[in-house]
């Protein structure tokens, strides 16, 4: 049985990740064998590391689920992808297709999703089964170290651009520059946003100078200025938006707080840490609070569109590109906040 080197998270327990040599997948009928073109490392994959993870992990697993490719085979049912095919995968490789979110193309949630890199192995090696379901073909015109940015863009598109409303013109703020918020960031500039506002701490400096890059009219360090002077500076009310793209739980409070009477908070940060939180404002400002999870067909139609145009910037996020035998360097780079987003290059 052929072989191959792989990034594999074995157990639940702290740094317990490690590069491997495991089988290479076998595909059925529906299936693509994917030559794995460029992999991005995912906070979440740096949370795994850390065995920090809100989800459940399917141990010994790939990591890797911000991924594109080349179609090395396709199963005999695939139709309209072929051998050499340039395609961006989603990350739903597990669902049950009859409930009524997979009925109704919602399948991001349901209730029987697996994602690669957690409940089935992904792409930090150089083939990957995937079922031809989750591809989009790519133009030319788009790389592979970009488009594998594919996934984080469509999370950010679904929070700011689907599970939110953004006119132009409309005060918001982001709180967490890591690269979800960035991404959030960069799609309500496109949105109108004005003013927009990211927040982030002292530790966040280059993260924050990429913010002003992607279009945010003002940055706040929270550790030597006061976000809430900030906003009310320039929207006495609160903002019409808060986006929560921090991995505290406490900042809903702060969300809360900053949001206007009858504004909106958007949740796409989250963690294992459960915080009692006052939403006594919550009522008493009429605020929308949304959660957002994922993404599904037409947001990753999209954000390949905004990708191949460049309209997203994705050179401004990328900061380290390394062989899969760098791995350890590419998850510490972020971790350290080194780099906004590393990307592992199987071929290299
Ligand atoms: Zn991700
Ligand atoms: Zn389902």
């Amino acid at each position: 049985m052929p072989t191959q080197l792989a990034v594999v998270h074995y157990a639940l327990e702290p740094q317990a990740v490690e590069l491997r040599e495991v089988p290479v997948a076998v595909i059925e009928a529906e299936d693509v064998l994917l030559e794995v073109g460029a992999v991005s490392v995912c906070g979440s994959d740096v949370h795994q590391f850390s065995n920090t993870q809100s989800w459940q992990v399917n141990v010994p697993v790939v990591l890797g689920h911000e991924f594109c490719g080349t179609v090395a085979s396709a199963g005999r049912s695939v139709r309209g992808l072929r051998e050499g095919d340039r395609v961006v995968s989603e990350t739903a490789a597990g669902i049950c297709g009859t409930c009524g979110m997979c009925r109704t193309g919602r399948y991001q949630l349901c209730p029987s999703r697996l994602g690669f890199g957690y409940g089935v192995d992904g792409a930090m090696t150089r083939f990957v089964r995937v079922p031809a379901r989750c591809l989009h073909p790519i133009p030319d015109a788009l790389p592979f170290d970009l488009a594998c940015l594919a996934e984080p863009h469509a999370v950010a598109f679904n929070a700011m651009c689907v599970n939110s409303t953004i006119r132009p013109g409309d005060a918001v703020v982001v709180l967490g520059p890591g690269p979800i918020g960035l991404l959030c960031a960069r799609m309500a500039a496109l949105a109108g946003a004005q003013p927009l506002i990211v927040a982030g701490l002292s530790a966040d400096a280059a993260r924050l100078a990429t913010a002003r890059q992607l279009g945010a009219t003002r940055v706040v360090d929270v550790d030597a200025e006061d976000l809430d002077a900030a906003v009310r500076d320039r929207s006495p009310l609160g903002a019409d938006l808060v986006c929560d793209a921090t991995g505290a739980s406490a900042a809903l409070d702060v969300a809360l707080r900053l949001v206007r009477p009858d504004g909106q908070v958007t949740k796409v940060g989250w963690s294992p840490e459960v915080h009692a939180a006052d939403l006594n404002p919550l009522v008493l400002k009429n605020v929308r609070l949304q959660g957002t999870f994922s993404h599904n067909f037409p947001v990753w139609e999209r954000v390949v569109h905004l990708l191949t145009e460049r309209l997203t910037m994705p050179e401004a996020i990328v900061g380290l590109r390394a062989p899969l035998t760098d791995w350890r360097e590419a998850f510490d780079a972020m971790h350290d906040r080194r780099v906004i987003k590393s990307v592992l290059l199987p071929l290299s």
